[in-house]
């Protein structure tokens, strides 16, 4: 009987791997795909960064040359207005770096780490079928030839990222309906980055109905290659006519900011597509057994917010498993407790944040405003951009007290909010109708 299965070896299953292993537990981790493999999520978190010196992977990212990541850049899509947060201006010193990573690289990095700490991690194994022994797990899967197996465990950390395999299975999955968004998104070489230390930060373009995140993975000289993606509302894909190509490229044309940065740029790979991502389950643990980082929630990327929540519940949950099993020998649900409130109470966090940005014109008002970003609140809100919101603040309340004024008393000037996906709806003049053809190269473009 080994101590822990994990499904899955993104971020949350290597992360979990690793911590087990580095507890001298036995884990086997179980991951569908060969890697190296695309994924996206490439833009992280300073907090991100504390989470690898734990793990002891930090020093093995050095020889890869991620791009320096200092901060972040919110403008609008018309480039009349633009806020810059830069992480060392406002956050002690172990907050201020992050970097920027080509998920296919990072994710085979931190799976070479967990294998060398003593995880047992296997690619090309699709976990098929779980039973729940209480206590206990027996899993099922398929190896890469085809052949099943079963293996028996403590207990199960399913990280299988958004297909969520046992939220799925046990009808624990609820998609946050006002967040059912789209994203489109591509590689590009040669887009035009900030100049000097800020080269390699993110840039996220606001519209009214819409924001694009621009992402540098590699910079070589005056060359970059570049993560280029739009979010848009679920409705305009349903009635967009042309392939996910054609709408990246309207989406880029239809906003200043991407038009001026892009005037060079050539796209070296798919269009790929991801929609109605952001969803929940409830409850997201059991006996023996826990969801983990995507598997449990997802939020809209709009903060960056995915890996470093998942890699940190990961870490959290695989130390509730040492313990648990050091403690009486089998793992309870409530071991599981702890780590899900923490994971939880984060999510609300940045929900709070997905949400001002997509229903309240006010909070982008303030967000991007100066005046109301003084001194404390403005390193309140730098910190929640910075991964650290396990230090939610007084001044992150007055900062939404700020958005409230600003609804009924504009307390500073209006944040334009160009409109981009108009003429993309059917119906409208020059709108482009929904055809089978169209839905068919939708679903062909698969993200992983
Ligand atoms: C459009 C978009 C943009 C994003 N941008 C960012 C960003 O800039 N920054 C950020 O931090 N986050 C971002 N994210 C989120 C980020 O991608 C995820 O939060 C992160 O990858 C979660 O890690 P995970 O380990 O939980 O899941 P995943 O990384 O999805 O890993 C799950 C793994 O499980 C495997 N698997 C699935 N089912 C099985 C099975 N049955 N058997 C075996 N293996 C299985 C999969 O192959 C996969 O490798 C973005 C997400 C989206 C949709």
């Amino acid at each position: 009987m080994l101590d822990c299965i994990v499904i899955g070896a993104g971020p949350a299953g290597s992360a979990s791997s690793t911590v087990l292993a580095q507890a001298r537990r036995s884990v086997l981790c179980l991951e569908a795909e060969e890697f190296p493999r695309f994924h996206i999520g490439e833009s992280m978190l300073p907090a991100a960064v504390r989470i690898w010196k734990r793990l002891g992977l930090w020093e093995k990212l050095q020889p890869l040359g991620f791009p320096y990541k200092g901060g972040a850049d919110f403008v609008t899509a018309d480039n009349k207005d633009i806020a810059h947060f830069w992480f060392g201006d406002w956050l002690e010193e172990d907050l201020k770096d992050a970097i920027q990573v080509d998920r296919a690289k990072f994710d085979k990095a931190a799976v070479d780490h967990a294998r060398s700490c003593g995880a047992d991690v296997r690619y090309g194994c699709r976990v098929t079928d779980v039973k729940l022994m209480n206590p206990g797990v027996e899993v099922t899967w398929r190896d890469p030839a085809g052949a099943s197996h079963t293996g028996c465990a403590h207990a199960l950390l399913d990280c299988s990222g958004i297909k969520s395999f046992m939220g799925k299975r046990l009808g624990l999955r609820r998609t946050i309906d006002s967040l059912t968004k789209f994203a489109v998104f591509a590689h590009y070489d040669d887009v035009k980055l900030p100049e000097g230390i800020r080269e390699g930060i993110i840039t996220v373009v606001c519209a009214a109905d819409a924001w694009y995140w621009v992402i540098p993975l590699e910079i070589h000289g005056r060359h970059n290659r570049t993560s280029v993606g739009c979010v848009i509302d679920r409705k305009v894909r349903d009635h967009w006519r042309g392939e996910p190509a054609d709408l990246l490229d309207h989406l880029i044309e239809a906003s200043v900011h991407l038009r001026e940065r892009m005037t060079r740029a050539k796209r070296v790979s798919p269009v790929r597509v991801e929609a109605d991502y952001s969803n929940r389950c409830d409850p997201s643990h059991g006996e023996s057994w826990s969801l983990v980082g995507d598997a449990a929630a997802f939020l809209d990327p709009i903060f960056s917010t995915g890996f470093c929540l998942s890699q940190r519940h990961a870490i959290i949950s695989a130390e509730a498993i040492d313990g648990a099993i050091r403690k009486r020998g089998c793992v309870r649900a409530a071991d599981f407790a702890g780590p899900s409130r923490e994971f939880f109470q984060s999510v609300d966090t940045y929900t709070r944040f997905v949400r001002g940005f997509y229903e309240r014109p006010a909070w982008l008002d303030c967000f991007m405003s100066p005046p109301v970003n003084q001194f404390n609140v403005r390193r309140a809100v730098v910190r929640v951009l910075a991964g650290d919101v396990h230090r939610v603040s007084f001044w992150l309340a007055v900062f939404f007290l700020f958005v409230r004024l600003q609804r009924w008393f504009p307390l500073v000037p209006r944040v334009s909010r160009p409109r981009v996906t108009d003429g993309l709806v059917s119906g409208g003049e020059g709108g482009r109708g929904v055809s089978g053809k169209a839905k068919a190269g939708f679903a062909d473009a698969g993200t992983r």
